[in-house]
């Protein structure tokens, strides 16, 4: 399971020596002060760094931010004014994303005793200004956050960046594994990794299905009986997969494969993978509960060789670590066009996260029709109602494109008997047509990552951070405003 508690955020003050010692004493306080209440409120440390009044500490700070391996970022504020010419040197190497909180120790304007004094150490009015235009003038990626720092919505938005920070800091040096490469023909799914690479800081590489069928041949019998136990424990088992019922081999032919693949991903200390049912030879059947249980435990994954899904999946793990909620790899599988009632209904043919069901889990056995395996054991459920969120990342040949599209997760009305797999019905904002044509003239991939407990406000934050294009479709998009952003684009991403 993802843990990010191990990270942390420092906190930096600016401010300057003109004042004399005493403010700057002042300020350090007030620093320490707000540091710590944000470490009570923020899900991971908040780190109080000592004021920085020249350029060369400065310099030294965001070196030592660099090679701090649990930093996930910085969130700066300009308590006093600090003259913005001394932080350029050290934002030019800045290597970790920054959040800018323009905030003031007091909240309110003490009306009859406000004096010279007080304007002195509550001027970040100006001085985060001063800070904001620095960082406009060179062109870095930040979010600018206002309000008063013992306001929830302060919180609220610092906490979404610092998950958002975790899950950048989780993709630096990110290992994803591909078992066979992309499923033949498709599109969407292929892109440039080494650019990924250089722009998203994780790799991908493909292993023969070979290797892991290897790995799967280690498996003991004990192992597997081991693990069929936890099925048994945590799912309502069909009856063909119980205790000598007719499928019972494949239910340990599926554990087999778990534990081949958990083992494989582990050894090479791997955050995702992918596969494609056109290359599962050596294997008996197209992983399932497999692929649903190590998306529980927290890894990405994308099906037909879809790497950027699975690094995607994996980003929004992290960034939901804790909240109630999941995230899982997802497909518009096929529409409910009764008008006023406009429904997509997501699903995979097997692979979808347990973490966003709702009520029981059934693991059963039936066939697939394609990939010509044996049966696949996968899990069965509902998703509950409530807002959510598809994401998809597309290579659009001079850069990566994040999409994201708010729906609205209905409750499943109908039983549908004969469609054995995990399953989810959702509105699309603004509605059916709109989303639904943006999505595609957006260049939108059928496959995403969907999100229970994400906002759109966390995607915007790390496409941000990654510095890649960044499109919403919600309540407010109209088709023609919507059309117009994709061809100012085309001209704001030259280059
Ligand atoms: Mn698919």
């Amino acid at each position: 399971m993802i843990d990010i508690s191990q990270y942390e955020a420092w906190f930096i003050t600016g401010s300057q020596h003109l004042y004399g010692p005493e403010t700057l004493e002042q300020v350090a306080q007030h620093s320490q002060e707000i540091a710590a209440e944000l470490g009570t409120k923020l899900p991971i440390k908040i780190v109080y760094k000592p004021v920085l009044t020249g350029p060369t500490e400065i310099f030294k700070l965001m070196q030592e931010a660099n090679t701090t391996p649990n930093c996930v970022g910085l969130i700066a504020w300009m308590h006093t004014f600090s003259p913005a010419k001394m932080w350029i040197n050290g934002l030019k190497i800045l290597q970790k994303p920054l959040a800018h909180l323009h905030t003031q120790y007091n909240r309110d304007i003490p009306w009859d005793a406000i004096d010279m004094d007080f304007m002195n150490t509550n001027q970040s009015a100006h001085g985060d200004r001063e800070f904001g235009f620095i960082g406009s003038r060179m062109r870095l990626n930040r979010k600018v956050i206002v309000g008063h720092w013992q306001s929830t919505d302060v919180h609220e938005r610092l906490s979404i960046w610092s998950r958002v920070a975790c899950a950048w800091a989780d993709w630096q040096g990110g290992r994803f594994v591909r078992f066979g490469d992309n499923m033949r023909y498709v599109a969407v799914t292929e892109g440039d990794k080494v650019e990924a690479e250089i722009k998203f800081g994780y790799e991908v590489n493909t292993y023969g299905i070979g290797d892991l069928v290897a790995e799967v041949n280690e498996v003991t019998d004990a192992q597997i009986a081991e693990l069929v136990a936890t099925y048994e424990t945590e799912y309502e088992l069909a009856d063909d997969l119980r205790d000598g019922g007719a499928k019972r081999e494949s239910l340990r032919d599926a554990a087999r494969i778990e534990l081949g693949m958990r083992k494989f991903l582990t050894d090479r200390n791997a955050k995702g993978f992918t596969d494609t049912f056109e290359d599962l030879h050596g294997m008996k059947q197209l992983p399932g509960i497999a692929t649903q249980r190590l998306m529980a435990d927290g890894y990405g994954f994308g099906g037909e060789g879809d790497w950027k899904t699975s690094a995607l999946v994996r980003a929004m793990k992290v960034m939901g670590a804790g909240l109630p909620g999941g995230n899982s790899f997802m497909e518009d599988y096929t529409y409910h066009f009764a008008p006023g009632q406009e429904q997509v209904l997501g699903s995979h043919m097997l692979e979808i996260c347990p973490s966003i069901a709702e009520g029981k889990v059934r693991a059963e056995v039936h066939p697939l029709g394609i990939g010509g395996k044996e049966d696949p054991v996968r899990l069965v459920f509902n998703c509950p109602a409530g807002e959510g969120l598809n994401a998809t990342i597309v290579d659009m040949g001079n850069r990566f494109r994040m999409i994201v599209n708010e729906v609205v997760a209905v409750a499943p009305a109908h039983e549908l008997p004969n469609l054995p797999v995990a399953r989810i019905l959702w509105e699309v904002k603004p509605d059916m047509k709109t989303g639904v044509a943006a999505w595609i003239l957006a260049g939108g991939a059928h496959h995403t990552g969907f999100s229970q407990n994400l906002t759109a406000e966390y995607l915007e934050d790390f496409a941000e951070m990654a510095g890649i294009e960044f499109l919403i479709i919600d309540a407010d998009t109209k088709l023609r405003t919507f059309k117009n952003e994709l061809r100012f684009n085309e001209v704001a991403f030259r280059g």
